[in-house]
């Protein structure tokens, strides 16, 4: 007797607090977005790859993260794009197991394909800071290792020094992703992004890897070795979940497949304009 309307009250008090709240929330995180997409655009930033989370009792997400916007740079005249030669692991590799690649998934860009041509090219694992010591080392020894696994297929060198690394990885969660059709926030593993811009009239690229806090274990291998294989050129998704670059996470990871490595050899076979003078 004397409960019920305190429960309807309390009800009544939570329902306008839950409503309001979101209505209140909702915008800022469309604002939040607005003024990632605007930075992103200012610092000159070009195309962005995230994936969505993987929720382990759940579901997977079968929703591709596309691209989210592209800027081109108006201020380089960037010759016709040309070949550079293959360095000789990627050179060497043949699959014998004939398993072909998903080449046609992979997106170019004005300057041609997102291609190396200076090796080893220069990662940096930033040591996260914000972690106990021991738990650093143990993050950066478990990244380390999924991103050597593509040094059997392009020179790799880690550098000590974030400025003059080609790729640069950082534990940080990645901003949230607003979903076009039902604007609900997503969370992403990892977010993969770069720039490109001239260094001594040479068109250069950069890129940068955020790995969330919220992978571990072998989902951050999967994730950095994922992420590592878009920052060396592999800009799309597999359909197949036995491939390292398949668009979502996947509860047991894979090594990198040969279909990937065929998709990465073809991708530098193709012309570009990065690496080259821009007169
Ligand atoms: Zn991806």
């Amino acid at each position: 007797m004397f409960f019920l309307p305190v429960y309807g009250q309390i009800y009544k008090i939570f329902y306008k607090l839950i409503n309001n709240g979101l209505k209140k929330i909702l915008p800022i995180f469309k604002w939040q977005l607005i003024i990632i997409l605007t930075l992103l655009i200012s610092t000159g930033i070009l195309i962005i790859f995230g994936n969505p989370g993987f929720t382990q009792n759940t579901h997977l997400t079968l929703f591709p993260s596309y691209p989210r916007g592209s800027l081109l740079l108006s201020n380089s005249g960037a010759t016709s794009p040309k070949t550079h030669p293959l360095p000789p692991s990627l050179e060497n590799w043949h699959d014998t197991t004939n398993s072909g690649d998903y080449f046609e998934q992979i997106q170019t860009t004005k300057y041609g394909y997102l291609i190396w041509s200076k090796f080893p090219i220069q990662v940096n694992i930033e040591t996260p800071t914000n972690i106990n010591p021991k738990q650093a080392e143990k993050w950066v020894n478990q990244v380390t290792q999924a991103i050597m696994e593509w040094n059997n297929y392009l020179p790799l060198k880690l550098v000590e020094e974030p400025e003059n690394s080609d790729i640069k990885i950082t534990r940080k969660r990645p901003p949230l992703q607003i979903d076009p059709e039902t604007k609900i926030p997503r969370a992403r593993s990892a977010l993969t992004t770069y720039q490109i811009y001239t260094q001594n009239d040479i068109l250069t690229h950069k890129f940068t890897i955020l790995l969330s806090p919220s992978q571990t274990g072998k989902y951050l291998q999967a994730a950095a070795r994922h992420e590592m294989g878009h920052a060396l050129g592999i800009w799309g998704h597999s359909l197949l979940q036995t491939d390292a670059l398949y668009f979502s996470q996947v509860r047991e990871p894979v090594a990198i497949s040969n279909r990937d490595v065929n998709t990465l050899k073809k991708i530098y076979q193709q012309s570009t304009s990065l690496g080259w003078d821009i007169n």
